[in-house]
């Protein structure tokens, strides 16, 4: 038998896997690896049917360029060579033309892990800040207001902890596998679990509160138990003293803004089960509250992010047992963030980096005051946490790509992202990829996206790369994979894209590996073995970490200390402490709609070409109660279409007692590749998401998606479907 150690990139969870195979068999077959203290046994059916996405008769094979209109379908398929040679040209010539910063690339970290920071490499050393990712969205966001407070995103410490607070989460066996399996194993230890969500889970049903908030109003039951943790003085008192700063005006803030009537009244919540709630997450010693979406995507981001951080440090849950670890990177890799040579972008350009003045939190404008308090405490100037402290902001960078203001955004690489459907307003999106002169993906099939571009790359799979994931700089926990399969056709790893263009450029001396496996000898190279030898000895390398590591160092703040109130936020023009913000309904929206939303059978907008996959799933659908359905014309089963201020989409309509009366769910990401067209304009949630400033979070400039006001109505089938057996 055949034994190989993997780690699935099918979503971001990364579980190690166990492949195996008998000889004389082609394929491996795959099962979690109890071995793996992550996630003990942790497997959903997308990572068990893996091969069957990726061995697909849909599966690009050769770089394309397009011959036809932009989105009209036709391609001549070219060399990988031909495809770099006229790229290079086009590229140099745009940046000649209008600067470096025309150049804006987005990434999805988790299709492309195997990249190494070279994507930030390749666009530092040519000299654009315009990365985007939609980590912006999701957990990229939440780390950069993390440093806000306290100068790191904290890992939950699942094994040790005595109370989960879980926040619009529901884990399970299919979804956020490696955290429901630390959850469960929680739960049978004795750890008390706390849900926040307006609708009712199985998480939830299992839970000791289950706390039916009124969506979008997150940050006001966060603010809530602060006032119950000073009132009843819960708070770690030799904590808030010794490590904090601001603690009188935040006591001031909640007491006068923020009494627990208005908290009540904005949440729907009784002030029994807040204040009982809030009473056991504060003495449960430890605690955590594990990240969650929730508060990465709505108008007051930015103040419920911050005021989790400030429970998590108040409660003195910091670098404690089993509470949230601020572990740093990895000390015995080259890390990253050394390798994106951040550094060599000049002041100046990082100044140009789209929504550095308007939204702050994620820019530069942030990453440049934390650098050197993050290199006192961590070693390293520009940490990039989940890759989302030094981005882009996407809305502004779209605009700019459309209008050429405040600057012309002439070339376009969507890296493993379907970006169309990777952010909001996607008709904006659109709009500016129609007005690039030169649009490039790195993909592994035609998605909408990639039907917009002048070239379409192969890309390779987790299956056909090694791997050296690192936690997305957020952990000192390393984890490696091993190669099944030879890349199909011309598939190619995200790093030959990125050398390759940089041999072309005049940037070859900065790109000196051949190939992945050469860059990973070289980030291995501390510990003194080759990459081969690394990768036999380690499935998984836990790197240094002791708690209350910050009694030595400090916390990575400007003052040292957790920062309550942030002089950081004031000196941006924005709010020092937390506050609530919402988006209201109205005569024309009376409904909110939650989007953004995770199916079991899919990664935000993949796998929907996997008959298999889709038989349990095949068409977009949306959940609506009982009593909006009858209210509304609506039946299950039939279609409905759902209208926001940003434009319409249709659903199928499923009617469900488990979502409230007043809010509709939306998955995410729902394209149709069986259809002639990719269904590409009905159904993803980004047709619906508005990101005028009204639906942004002014500290980060992303657009509101848990609770966006809009209306339903019952319509016809908004096509004749094809039907899922059309895929292979
Ligand atoms: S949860 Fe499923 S898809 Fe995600 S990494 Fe784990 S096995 Fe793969």
């Amino acid at each position: 038998m055949e034994t190989k150690h993997v780690l699935c990139a099918t979503c971001d969870i990364s579980c190690q896997l166990v492949a195996t195979r008998k000889p004389g068999e082609k394929d491996f077959t795959l099962s979690g690896d109890y071995d793996n203290p992550m996630g003990p046994g942790a497997i959903c059916a997308k990572g068990k049917l893996a091969q069957t996405t990726f061995e697909h008769p849909n599966r690009l094979l050769h770089p394309l360029k397009r011959v036809g209109e932009r989105g009209a379908g036709q391609w001549q398929q070219i060399s990988w060579e031909q495809a770099m040679d006229e790229i290079a040209e086009k590229l140099q010539g745009i940046v000649d033309r209008y600067g470096a910063e025309s150049l804006a690339v987005t990434s999805g970290p988790w299709n492309c892990s195997t990249e190494s920071g070279m994507t930030r490499r390749f666009m530092n050393i040519l000299g654009t800040p315009n990365y985007l990712s939609p980590v912006a969205l999701c957990l990229g966001n939440t780390a950069a207001v993390n440093r806000f407070t306290y100068g790191w995103m904290p890992m939950p410490d699942f094994e040790n902890t005595n109370c989960v607070v879980l926040m619009g989460h529901n884990t399970n066996s299919q979804n956020w596998v490696w955290e429901y399996v630390r959850l469960r194993l929680a739960e049978q230890r004795g750890a008390k679990l706390i849900v926040m969500d307006p609708r009712r889970s199985p998480t939830a049903e299992r839970a000791a509160f289950h706390l039916a908030l009124k969506p979008g109003t997150d940050v006001m039951l966060c603010l809530g138990w602060i006032n119950v943790i000073i009132e009843e003085q819960l708070y770690d008192k030799a904590f808030v003293r010794d490590w904090t700063v601001g603690f009188d005006a935040l006591a001031k803030r909640i007491r006068d803004d923020y009494p627990l009537q208005r908290v009540c009244d904005v949440t729907g919540l009784n002030e029994t089960e807040i204040r009982e709630s809030a009473r056991l997450y504060a003495t449960s010693k430890g605690a955590i509250i594990p990240w969650s979406p929730i508060t990465d995507q709505q108008v007051s981001s930015t103040s419920a992010i911050r005021a989790i951080s400030i429970l998590r440090a108040i409660t003195g849950n910091l670098d404690a047992p089993g509470g949230e670890m601020l572990m740093g990177i990895h000390q015995d890799l080259i890390s990253e963030p050394e390798l994106e040579l951040t550094e060599m972008l000049s002041d100046e350009q990082k100044r140009k980096q789209l929504g550095y003045d308007e939204h702050p939190a994620f820019t530069f404008k942030a990453a440049d005051i934390f650098a050197e308090h993050s290199e006192r405490v961590f070693g390293h100037r520009y940490p990039n946490l989940v890759k989302g402290t030094h981005m882009a902001v996407p809305s502004t960078t779209f605009r700019a790509m459309a209008t050429a203001e405040p600057y012309p955004v002439k070339a376009f690489f969507a890296i493993a992202n379907n970006a169309l459907f990777g952010y909001g307003n996607q008709a904006l999106v659109k709009k500016a990829m129609l007005n690039q002169e030169l649009n490039v993906c790195f993909e592994q099939f035609m998605t909408p996206t990639a039907t917009l571009c002048d070239y379409v790359l192969p890309g390779d799979s987790w299956m056909e790369r090694p791997n050296l994931m690192d936690t997305y700089n957020w952990a000192t926990i390393t984890m490696t994979s091993e190669q099944l399969y030879d890349p199909p056709g011309e598939c190619r790893n995200v790093y030959d894209l990125w050398h390759d263009l940089a041999v072309r450029m005049g940037m070859q001396e900065w790109f000196p590996w051949r190939n992945v496996e050469e860059l990973f000898d070289h980030r291995v190279s501390r510990t003194g073995l080759r990459w081969h030898e690394y990768l036999s000895k380690y499935k998984i390398q836990l790197g240094h970490y002791k708690h209350f590591n910050y009694r030595t160092t400090g916390f990575a703040t400007p003052s040292g200390k957790v920062e309550l109130y942030s002089e950081v936020l004031e000196g941006f023009g924005c709010d020092p402490l937390p506050y609530y913000r919402n988006v209201e309904t109205s005569d024309a929206f009376p409904l909110k709609m939650f989007v953004g939303l995770r199916e079991p059978q899919f990664f935000q907008s993949g796998q929907r070409h996997n008959r298999r996959l889709r038989k349990s799933n095949r068409y977009p659908r949306t959940f609506v109660n009982a009593v909006d359905a009858a209210s509304y014309g609506l039946t299950e089963g039939e279609w409905a279409k759902i209208e926001t201020v940003a434009g319409r989409l249709f659903m199928m309509v499923t009617i469900r007692d488990d979502v409230p009366p007043g809010l509709i769910r939306v998955p995410h990401g729902w394209w149709l590749p069986e259809e002639h067209d990719l269904g590409a304009d009905d159904h993803n949630d980004g047709l619906v998401i508005p990101d005028d400033q009204e639906y942004l979070d002014r500290e980060q400039g992303i657009p509101h998606m848990k609770g966006v006001p809009c209306r339903i109505t019952a319509c016809a089938p908004p096509r004749d479907f094809v039907g899922i057996g059309a895929l292979q």
